[in-house]
């Protein structure tokens, strides 16, 4: 086993006890689920979109702590977002769990997620579990028809 302790950060921690947005959305006119069968994580994410911009968010499932507060801090940072702006967030937080992006140098719009993920591209089995939700949330935005899998 890896020694995740470093990966386990304070925020990371409380995230995973008490996630933003664990809720399934009434108002939802978009559903999408994704599933990490590497770890067995398996989320439902809705969205209300309107005006192009995500009014609200919500989402469901079961996962690791590293999936659950992925998801809750990917909620909370794309709610009241454009289309436009949740894709630039999905793609710089793309590159920083493939360890492109150092939040430390280089300027970002994930916030605390940059500092909570920063680590996250030394445990590869780790990063699937990370990007669950931004992969399901990418899907969602672009309008596919079928449930995403990390595989
Ligand atoms: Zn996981």
């Amino acid at each position: 086993m890896d020694n995740l302790e470093e990966l386990y950060s304070e925020v990371i921690k409380f995230h995973s006890k008490q996630p933003r947005n664990f809720k399934k959305l009434e108002t939802a006119n978009r559903e999408m689920e994704g599933h990490n069968p590497l770890c067995g994580d398996h989320l439902a994410l809705y969205l209300q979109i309107e005006d192009d911009r995500v009014k609200d968010i919500g989402f469901q499932g079961d996962g690791c702590s590293i999936s659950r507060a992925a998801a809750s801090m990917m909620t909370s940072t794309v709610k009241g977002k454009t289309k436009e702006e949740a894709l630039v967030l999905f793609n710089e937080f793309h590159r920083l769990i493939k360890g492109e992006l150092n939040p430390a140098s280089e300027a970002h719009h994930l916030g605390h997620i940059g500092t909570a993920f920063s680590n996250i591209h030394k445990y590869p089995m780790r990063v699937k579990c990370a990007s669950l939700s931004w992969h399901t949330l990418r899907a969602a935005l672009e309008g596919s028809a079928e449930a995403i899998s990390t595989e």
